[in-house]
């Protein structure tokens, strides 16, 4: 089963505008919120390394963006992102029961079997993280967050940790941390296209169409969860008052002892546990803007 990007499109809620806006959640097809139920949120980092971010340089730039959640969360939930030691040798984002956060590095998308891949089917994404969950209304294990990985798109971009880098050059800790922002739960502040049903906030409130983006709030272009970062942006490092009080919110009665997989799982061919619950996939894109300078017409 491959990862798809979901993109989706509603019309501009004029109520939204002037208004703080509340953090927002992923779902299932009925609705269900997405979360972490007793797992343990670990993540496995690549084997593979970028020649400008070499693990050891990359490790506490990702402890950092882990902190930016969790040392503002640390007194409300006793759920912890960990970057496991050492690295896995795997490529593709696939149910297999590891948390993962890798690259796709420079001359990925040149290779023909790789043009099916995700940042090859996105170039404009700055990294895409695939969240895979139970979707079984009715059930009771709907919504529980299984599984996610993250893919950080090198093949299309250049990141800098904010000492120097090239011109054009993403933040990385603002892109893993909006990308951690996924792995924990929450989706973005504002809307693309799609076919789906406009997302809500925790509020019941529908999200805005992302354009013309003039018309949105600061709320939702300043979040760790807007859709679209530039080069030079860092403000993704530090998530809203709204988003650290939404992890709060979702994880306050999180077991502070985790939780393995089910006895007898065997989810490689798609089903999950002893029932027919079926894992689904849903990729978020961070995409890169890229502004233009205005031209006024003649
Ligand atoms: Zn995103």
């Amino acid at each position: 089963m491959r990862p798809a990007p979901l993109l989706v499109a509603i019309a501009l809620v004029p109520a939204l505008v002037g208004r703080a806006a509340a953090y927002v959640r992923t779902t299932t097809s009925t609705g269900t919120p997405v979360e972490w139920r007793g797992r343990c949120a670990e993540l496995n980092l690549g084997a593979e390394q970028h020649p400008d971010f070499r693990h050891d340089r990359l490790r506490p730039l990702l402890e950092r963006a882990i902190g930016n959640w969790s040392q503002p969360t640390d007194a409300c939930t006793a759920l912890s992102l960990t970057l496991v030691a050492g690295e896995r040798a795997r490529l593709r984002p696939m149910r297999d029961h590891l948390n993962t956060i890798s690259w796709r590095l420079p001359g990925h998308c040149d290779d023909p079997a790789h043009h099916e891949d995700e940042v090859c089917e996105a170039p404009q994404a700055a990294a895409v993280t695939t969240v895979f969950y139970i979707d079984k209304p009715g059930d009771p294990n709907d919504g529980e967050l299984l599984e996610v990985d993250v893919v950080i798109n090198a093949a299309h971009n250049q990141f800098t940790d904010g000492d120097g880098g090239p011109d054009g050059a993403l933040d990385l800790e603002s892109v893993v941390t909006h990308e951690l922002g996924h792995v924990l739960g929450l989706t973005h502040t504002c809307y693309t296209s799609s076919g789906r049903p406009a997302p809500q906030d925790e509020l019941a409130a529908r999200i805005p169409n992302c354009f013309p983006s003039i018309s949105l709030p600061s709320a939702v272009t300043e979040a760790t969860m807007y859709n679209f970062i530039s080069p030079g942006e860092t403000f993704s490092r530090d998530p809203l008052e709204n988003e650290v009080e939404g992890i709060c919110a979702i994880y306050a009665d999180h077991p502070g002892t985790c939780r393995g997989e089910p006895a007898g799982c065997g989810c490689r061919s798609g089903r999950f546990g002893a029932g027919l619950v079926l894992p689904l996939l849903l990729a978020s894109l961070l995409l890169v803007l890229r502004r233009k300078p205005c031209k006024r017409p003649s």
